[in-house]
């Protein structure tokens, strides 16, 4: 890893300012393009230390869909995460219910891997083990990641020039992969519109009674939603999304007391749960950017996008851009055209902007009538829920969506 400045007089075809899980996954499929053109700089203000092994144990984890594993293979990241036990743990089923039905009853929504003719619905993996495979991929693949800060950016016509904590670099596209409080957005006065859930997302692992038979438990509650992720040490990871006083109120309560709670909101699915590591807890808010480019910048991932997490989209959705993105400028490299211009960046947010907000307004929707609901207007929609679960031909582009395999997919996640 480069740890030096980077001096003024090197010139990159793309500084990538951001090295959370998208970011350096962008990074990874850049250096592995056919053309191998590409001069890649990643400006990450907190680099993790990649000569530690990669650690199963995390807090923060994601479930993967097909697609981002297949992006991930395609990035050259997969490798390291599938070699560590106990990294991925592959998810066999989900189960979705509303507060008034059964998880396995005719009200709730089942998703069956061997139903689907697939050996897992997708991974559930640490935040932090994501973002140093896709790193260590990205080195790997001959990029240069430098620990910095990005200050400012100068556009000028031809190119731009980058203010970091290390320095100075010139380059012909910057990329902001700089997470929810973007500065590449704000420096791009990129405007955005931004809506607070009012919400606490609070995460931990648990013990349970009974074991997560590799299966994804999600419950909308009526005063939120709660998923149980399983993990390969026998544990589940949970997201308890909940309206911010009451999330406060038992974040503050002694473990017993919040286990006893989480217990009961879970409908006792797992039997009794207990409290396996800290717990953490997230605001949550909705955030799209109004455009995802200007000349000579793009936005991905959550400087592009926050989504509510309760479907475990938000990485899943970043990959996608990143994936889209890499296309996009390989396709313009061989073509000889300038990366930074209006013309090749449109087509990326084309391709990408209207299928999250797609993805941003369900999920709004999940969180007013199932998660909340209450009205007669929910009452609808968990009976449609119902619905649903019970046919196998309309649960199909569902099980597709869940898959990440709906809509135009990028040439590297889509089927082989
Ligand atoms: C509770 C919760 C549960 C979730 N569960 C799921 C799930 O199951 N599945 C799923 O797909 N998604 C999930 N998400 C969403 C997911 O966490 C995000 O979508 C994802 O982390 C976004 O990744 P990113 O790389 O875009 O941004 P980030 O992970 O935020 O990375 C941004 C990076 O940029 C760096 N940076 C910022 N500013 C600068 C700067 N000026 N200079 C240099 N570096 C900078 C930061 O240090 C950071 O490393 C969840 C979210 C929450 C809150």
């Amino acid at each position: 890893m480069s740890s030096t400045p980077v001096a003024t007089s090197e010139i990159f075809d793309v500084v990538i300012v951001g090295g959370g899980p998208v970011g350096a996954a962008l990074g990874a499929l850049l250096a592995r393009l056919r053309s191998r053109a590409l001069r890649v700089l990643l400006l990450e203000r907190d680099v993790p230390d990649l000569a530690q092994p990669i650690d199963a144990r995390d807090l923060r984890v994601f479930a993967l869909s097909r697609a981002s594993e297949r992006i991930l293979r395609a990035a050259g990241a997969w490798s390291a995460l599938a070699a560590v036990p106990g990294v991925l743990t592959p998810y066999e089923r989900m189960h979705v219910w509303p507060r008034d039905a059964e998880p396995r009853s005719g009200g709730s929504l089942t998703f069956d891997a061997a139903e689907l003719g697939e050996a897992n619905l997708g991974y559930i993996v640490g935040n932090a083990a994501l973002q140093r495979a896709a790193l260590a991929a990205f080195i790997e693949g001959g990029g240069t990641v430098q620990r910095a800060q990005l200050d400012d950016v100068c556009f000028a016509e031809v190119g731009l020039e980058l203010l970091t904590s290390a320095g100075r670099c010139m380059a012909k596209l910057v990329i902001g992969a700089d997470g929810g409080g973007s500065r590449v957005r704000e420096i791009a006065d990129l405007g955005v519109e931004a809506q607070d859930y009012l919400q606490l997302a609070m995460v931990a692992n648990v013990q349970s009674e009974r074991p997560h038979e590799h299966t994804a438990w999600q419950r909308f509650s009526g005063e939120g939603t709660l998923a149980l992720l399983p993990l390969a040490s026998g544990e589940s990871s949970i997201v308890w999304s909940l309206p911010r006083a009451r999330a406060e109120a038992l974040l503050a309560s002694p473990p017993h007391e919040f286990a006893s709670e989480l217990t009961t909101a879970s409908a006792g699915v797992l039997g009794a749960l207990e409290l396996a590591s800290l717990r953490r807890s997230f605001p949550l808010r909705r955030v799209n950017a109004s455009q995802y480019t200007r000349e000579r910048c793009a936005l991905m991932g959550d400087a592009a996008h926050i989504v509510h997490p309760l479907a475990g989209q938000g990485v899943n959705l970043g990959l996608l851009d990143a994936a889209a993105l890499a296309e996009v400028l390989e396709a313009a490299t061989l073509e000889g055209e300038d990366l930074g211009a209006m013309r090749v960046l449109r087509r990326y947010e084309r391709w990408r902007k209207s299928d999250n907000e797609l993805m941003a307004t369900a999920l709004d929707l999940f969180n007013r009538f199932l998660a909340f609901g209450g009205d007669e207007w929910s009452r609808w929609v968990e009976r449609g829920l119902g619905v649903v679960g019970r046919s196998a031909l309309l649960r199909r582009p569902f099980a597709e969506r869940a898959l990440g395999l709906a809509g135009d997919l990028p040439r590297v996640a889509r089927r082989a």
